[in-house]
């Protein structure tokens, strides 16, 4: 078997299509959507995710502000920049790009947004929310794995899901999406005694590890679903994911690709959680 690979990008562009009538309605009304981005310091990966944001907002019609802070900047001021984003009405999704230099404490900073802003989804209000089923902010990465499961005609109901990876960014909001949609979920990380073991059993399997090319096709079930949230930069300077493409693609019958798979669905949903705040806000104040 040769699996079909999932176009991330081409999903991401029908996807953003979609929202510029939605973008259109809510500036028509004096509310257009807009997303302020923080960033603190100099890290080059960082900048990329920035400008990626940034312009995917731009093209979509949306206002993006970007803040950008010496990376030895006093945690009070950063503090001070998120207040005032909170309050300000014409931001209706604050991110604080990851990760903050070290004298900087991410949670209290991550926790001053203003939950109705927080469109990454990790103030510990939405996180809650999540948790019980009744969702406001999902985080966009486990999002847009969702997302791409749906486009692809994949029900997870009563499937073996098995995720590979327990961050807060991805793995834990993963395994309670899949939960709510009824998959049987088995978490995986590096304390995981045998992880081949479990995902061999995967009709859907989420990597989310960052360990270049960690799962190699002996690894996977026959007909399994596999996604790759992996980024990793290669000694060559090219971008793999956690998933070796090559191998899998033989036992897979479907799987995304690194570059292209993911990556362009996270921004995706970054841009739909920033038009739902400003949807619910319009829908406040007329
Ligand atoms: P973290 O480093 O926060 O978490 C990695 C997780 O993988 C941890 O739970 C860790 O276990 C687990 N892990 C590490 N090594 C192994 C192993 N050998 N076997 C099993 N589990 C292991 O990473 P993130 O969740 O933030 O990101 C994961 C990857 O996804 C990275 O490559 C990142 O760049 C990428 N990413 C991609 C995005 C996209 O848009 N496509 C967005 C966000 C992230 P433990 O908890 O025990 O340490």
């Amino acid at each position: 078997m040769t699996a079909t690979a999932i176009d991330g990008n081409a999903l991401a562009r029908k996807l953003r299509e979609g929202f510029a009538g939605r973008v259109a309605a809510l500036a028509a009304a004096g509310h257009r959507p807009g997303l302020a981005v923080v960033l603190v310091g100099e890290d080059p990966a960082s900048q990329v995710y920035v400008r990626n944001k940034v312009n995917a907002c731009e093209a979509a019609g949306m206002l993006s502000e970007r803040i950008t802070l010496p990376a030895d900047v006093a945690p009070a001021e950063l503090l001070a920049k998120v207040r005032a984003l909170n309050a300000d009405e014409r931001i209706h999704g604050i991110l604080v790009q990851l990760p903050l230099p070290p004298h900087i404490d991410e949670t209290a900073i991550l926790d001053a947004i203003a939950p109705d802003k927080d469109v990454d989804g990790f103030h510990p209000e939405n996180v809650g929310a999540l948790v019980q089923g009744r969702a406001r902010f999902i985080p966009c990465t486990p999002l847009g794995v969702i997302r791409m499961l749906e486009e692809a005609g994949v029900n997870p109901a009563g499937q073996e899901a098995v995720i590979v990876g327990r961050s807060n960014i991805v793995g834990k909001p993963m395994a309670l999406l899949l939960i709510e949609r009824n998959a049987t979920v088995t978490v995986c990380h590096s304390r995981t005694r045998d992880l081949a073991l479990h995902t061999r059993r995967a009709d859907i399997l989420v990597v989310a590890a960052g360990r270049p090319r960690m799962i190699t096709g002996d690894m996977i079930k026959p007909g399994a679903v596999v996604i790759d949230v992996g980024i990793n930069r290669g000694p060559d300077g090219k971008l793999c994911g956690d998933v070796d493409f090559e191998s899998c693609r033989a036992v897979a019958a479907l799987i995304t690709p690194v570059p292209g798979g993911v990556g362009p669905m996270t921004i995706t949903m970054l841009l739909e959680n920033t038009i739902a705040a400003a949807e619910r806000r319009a829908g406040r104040v007329s």
